[in-house]
């Protein structure tokens, strides 16, 4: 019931958010839109260069229902990408030389094709990555995964928004701590994270409340030391990542009266640099139905590719959908502030403006 409620209201908020994006509604007032934005720092309005990643989000079902969540996922969830879908996804990336296939959800792992894809997509010799919550490591069904994903050499980007229990569990829910340092060992013992092995291990860091990441290597250096010393803990890298003000983390903010607070901090922030590196220039999104989406952001927005564009993966044109124009919002704003943000962390290693 508890849960019901709390989506109807992120579905609300999304669905009057999205009106105002596609209305070009500016917000805080007086504020330029995003394009208006780029528009005034010289630069023309975002367009694809070409696809380097193939992102699927293969459903909302999830084990966890994290207060920040974009994708609004959790175990109640019943969308879930189908087989026939998934086939549709790899005829495309078997007919394409998109290097990589990068698998996100909800907990991708509880999609039931899962395995399939990631055994195919290896088969093409694609790089592929699991972007993973960790928890799901370790849950009754799922313990063997960790093997599995080490067999096949699949990348794990794993979600830990903080060293410190409290901070983690306050935004991802009771006991999710514990049980993600379980599974980060379990993952090091296969060599993941350990220099050398050629297992990557990738960590991603969200600021728990309305505020920006910290500049990503010196945050990185900090996890490196307090989780080897606390956990004797490794891994790869650290990508610090913006979170945009889309479903539970919009709800959030908007009942707390922040929304036009956060949204002035990350126009505010706007840095020009950035812009080239936003991932939406390089990437596709599919998903759970096969309908494709600049990102998942916008994915989760219902914001469609631009009109003319081919709209589910079934109609995939390689060559139309690596020049597109994208189709931007204010929520954009997240991904160009400060040092930027994108699925592989910051977009610059330092911010000029503020490193020192
Ligand atoms: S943030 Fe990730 S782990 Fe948390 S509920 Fe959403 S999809 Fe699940
Ligand atoms: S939210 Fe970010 S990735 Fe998505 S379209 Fe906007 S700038 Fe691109």
């Amino acid at each position: 019931m508890q849960l019901t409620l709390l989506r109807q209201k992120a579905e609300l908020a999304n669905a009057a958010f999205q009106r105002s994006i596609l209305e070009g509604e500016a917000r805080p007032q007086g504020q330029p839109t995003f394009d208006q934005r780029l528009q005034q720092s010289g630069l023309g309005r975002l367009r694809a260069t070409g696809i380097e990643v193939l992102q699927i989000n293969v459903g909302k079902v999830c084990n966890q229902t994290c207060t920040h969540c974009h994708v609004d996922a959790g175990p109640d969830r019943r969308e879930n990408m189908s087989r026939q879908t998934a086939e549709a996804v790899i005829e495309v990336l078997a007919a394409s030389d998109i290097p990589t296939l990068d698998i996100t959800g909800g907990a991708p792992e509880m999609n039931p094709n899962f395995r399939w894809l990631v055994e195919q997509a290896r088969r093409l010799d694609r790089r592929v990555i699991d972007r993973c919550n960790l928890t799901i490591l370790m849950a009754n069904g799922f313990k063997d995964l960790p093997e599995f994903l080490a067999e096949h050499d699949v990348e794990v980007v794993a979600s830990l928004p903080c060293y410190l229990e409290d901070n983690c569990d306050s935004q991802r829910g009771d006991g999710v701590f514990r049980r993600s340092i379980e599974a980060l060992r379990r993952l090091n013992s296969l060599g993941y994270g350990v220099p050398d092995t050629g297992r990557k291990l990738s960590l991603v860091y969200n600021p728990v409340g309305a505020s920006l990441p910290p500049q990503q290597d010196k945050l990185e250096a900090t996890y490196r030391r307090e989780l080897k010393d606390r956990y004797d803990i490794v891994f790869s890298e650290l990508h610090t990542i913006t979170n945009l003000p889309i479903s539970r983390f919009l709800d959030d903010l908007l009942k707390s009266n922040h929304l036009d607070e956060y949204l002035q901090k990350l126009i505010d922030s706007f840095n020009p640099l950035t812009v080239d590196g936003v991932m939406c220039r390089s990437m596709l999104s599919v998903d759970w139905q096969g309908r494709l989406f600049d990102c998942d952001f916008n994915q989760m927005l219902n914001i469609e590719l631009a009109e003319g564009m081919p709209q589910t993966i079934e109609d995939f044109d390689a060559e139309l959908l690596s020049q597109r124009q994208i189709m931007t919002g204010r929520h954009c704003f997240g991904c160009t502030a400060g040092c930027g943000s994108s699925c592989q962390g910051a977009v610059l290693k330092a911010n000029p403006e503020t490193s020192s």
